[in-house]
């Protein structure tokens, strides 16, 4: 054992990274009393689907190998072996190692294996070096994606503004694998620590139910399908969830969803069941007004959901330049340049490209059967309402 490099380790104060974070001083603890260690094992956290630090295993790969020979040389690990999400088929056979692709099946893992995060690996690694530790995070907002990597402390506002990002009024972040609402104070604080790898921002409006409906779906999609309530649980909050963004929800559908995402979260054994319900369960919670508007009002509150809205042009916004009628495919907006564009809610699919492309954000969400906005063609400037956006 070499006592130095692990001493590093813990002097800066490493944590492990992901769905198990804590200090390495605890996680080695048995290690470090005479347990000995067989395997090292590299491996992705099963919840974790944004795969931000990629580029551990490809441009920063001699850090991630010298973080991992650190790690075996100070423990006298017996073995190696790399476990890789199938989307990352192929990135680390270059290593030398064993690389297994796939899940990991945490029922496998004996006492005598040493779980680390890749992140964690490079952090040992860069603090070897002289280094602070340093994060990879993903920022998305609509279809744009951008991975950054910042020093650890650094606030989730600091990952935003370094992708390149602007949060602007209205705007919801969502922290995490599965997600969680950050609050307005919570942008300055370290990401570190309130959630992981991904944050995403929402400046068309953000409704918690369709957010936890597509996080269910997502989950009983991959879901291994060991754990009853992971398999069968999340198809069956997904299929409520659906029901419900859809106008289909019914009153016991509510405490079901209580009943089910508690003993999915108790129940299943890896972090992709455990971390899967973490949002709903919150957000059932601190958001239950938005599960009754949908399942017993018949109505997304936040003006999001598809099922309870329409694509419409604010009349009073439009200019009439005609860049949302050449990117609508389903050819359902009416009028040309200059007149004030309307979109034929029977002909629209609701896809939402006309609203990316408008440079005056003049299209937007509305309940349907709210239109505001001209009912026969006419010219820009000429159309005045006293009604406003909602
Ligand atoms: S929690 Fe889900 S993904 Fe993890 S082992 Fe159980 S069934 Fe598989
Ligand atoms: S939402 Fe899609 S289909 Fe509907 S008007 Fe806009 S671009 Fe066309
Ligand atoms: S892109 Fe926006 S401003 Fe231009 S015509 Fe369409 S709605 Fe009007």
């Amino acid at each position: 054992m070499k006592p130095e490099l692990i001493q590093k380790a813990l002097d800066a104060g490493l944590y492990e990274y992901g769905h198990h974070a804590r200090p390495l001083a605890q996680k080695w603890e048995p290690f470090l009393e005479g347990r000995p260690v067989k395997r090292l094992v590299v491996a992705y956290d099963n919840a974790d689907y944004t795969f931000a630090s990629q580029p551990l295993f490809t441009e920063e790969k001699a850090l991630l190998l010298s973080g991992i020979r650190a790690v075996q040389e100070a423990f006298d690990a017996e073995g190696v072996e790399i476990f890789l999400p199938e989307k990352m088929q192929g990135l680390a056979d270059g290593f030398g190692y064993p690389v297994r692709y796939g899940k990991v099946d945490v029922r496998e893992l004996g006492e005598g294996d040493l779980l680390h995060h890749p992140e964690t690996l490079a952090n040992i690694a860069r603090v070897q070096a002289g280094q602070g530790p340093m994060l990879y995070a993903q920022v998305a907002q609509g279809g744009t994606e951008k991975t950054v990597c910042l020093p650890l402390e650094s606030t989730v506002g600091g990952f935003i503004q370094a992708a390149g990002m602007a949060i602007e009024e209205g705007t919801v972040v969502a922290g995490g694998w599965f997600g969680r609402m950050l609050t307005p104070a919570q942008l300055s604080q370290p990401l570190y620590g309130l959630a992981n790898c991904r944050i995403e921002l929402f400046p068309q409006g953000f409704c918690p139910v369709s957010f936890a409906q597509e996080g269910s779906a997502h989950a009983a999609a991959e879901s291994c399908g060991h754990c009853t309530f992971c398999r069968e649980g999340n198809y069956q909050i997904s299929r409520f969830l659906k029901n419900a963004v859809t106008g289909h929800g019914t009153e016991e559908d509510i405490p079901w969803l209580h009943t089910l995402s508690e003993a999915v979260g108790e129940e299943s054994v890896c972090s992709l069941g455990q971390e899967s319900v973490r949002f709903l369960r919150e957000a059932l919670v601190s958001e239950s007004k938005s599960f009754d508007a949908h399942i017993r009002g018949k109505r997304c509150d936040k003006d999001v959901c598809q099922a309870f809205t329409d694509y419409a042009v604010d009349g009073s916004l439009c200019v009439g330049c005609d860049k949302c009628r050449s990117v609508c495919e389903a050819g359902a907006i009416e009028d040309g340049p200059g007149f004030i564009h309307r979109i034929d809610v029977f002909e629209c699919v609701k896809c939402g490209k006309c609203a990316a492309a408008c440079p005056e954000k003049a299209i937007y969400r509305v309940r349907v059967g709210r239109l505001i906005g001209p009912t026969k063609a006419t010219k820009v400037g000429r159309f005045r309402t006293s009604r406003k956006r909602y």
